[in-house]
């Protein structure tokens, strides 16, 4: 997939590959994460081979189908041009044996859900009433600023902004 694209799609395609890996070379620049990942071998989430096939073999995934993209998306990377649609300025050769691969997993950093509020943060009923005293703001607001894509630092403004707001009226209402 191309992770050049926003995290919250790059999200989506993760959550639709179902068992993601993803695939590193022993260069310097990887030096670190690789000593990092050489603690998750006994696992079987992290994998180590000396060729594709071989890590495709351990990946469960098919062999000739995992040598052939490495090695369209390689030749890319050397011409220039990326299989994925990844800007060129970004795509690096992955071609230093030891390939290491590790099983990915989407993580959870916050909803576009939670309960529904008045602009003043009061706890709405199924039916539309105020129930009295009780707000919700933060990850527990229905945040109705989203549709299907995440906007990068807009859960702590609204989390800081609704929390104000509800703290205000709240201090009003005593
Ligand atoms: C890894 C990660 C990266 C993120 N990156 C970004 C980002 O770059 N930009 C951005 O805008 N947002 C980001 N977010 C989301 C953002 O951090 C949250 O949306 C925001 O912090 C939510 O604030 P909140 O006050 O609603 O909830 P929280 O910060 O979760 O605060 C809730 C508090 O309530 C406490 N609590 C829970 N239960 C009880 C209880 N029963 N009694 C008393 N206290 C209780 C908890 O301990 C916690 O301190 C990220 C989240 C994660 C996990």
């Amino acid at each position: 997939m191309n992770e050049q694209t926003h995290y919250a799609v790059v999200t989506n395609d993760v959550i639709a590959a179902k068992t993601p890996w993803l695939i590193l070379d022993t260069t310097k620049e990887n030096a670190d994460i690789i000593e990092a990942l050489k603690t998750g071998l006994a696992s079987g989430e992290v994998v180590v081979a000396d060729n594709f096939h071989d890590l495709a073999k351990q990946m469960q995934v098919p062999a000739d189908v995992l040598s052939e993209t490495m090695t369209s998306y390689n030749q890319g990377a050397h011409e220039g041009h990326d299989t994925m649609g990844k800007d060129p300025e970004y795509t690096v050769p992955v071609e230093r044996v030891p390939y290491y691969a590790i099983k990915i997993y989407p993580v959870i950093m916050g909803t576009f859900g939670g309960v529904k509020t008045t602009k003043q943060f009061e706890v709405l009923t199924d039916g539309g009433q105020v129930i009295k005293n009780l707000f919700a703001t933060g990850e527990t607001a229905n945040k109705v600023i989203y549709n299907h894509v995440y906007m990068s630092g807009s859960s702590v403004q609204f989390a800081l902004t609704s929390g104000r707001i509800a703290g205000e009226v709240a201090a009003k209402q005593l």
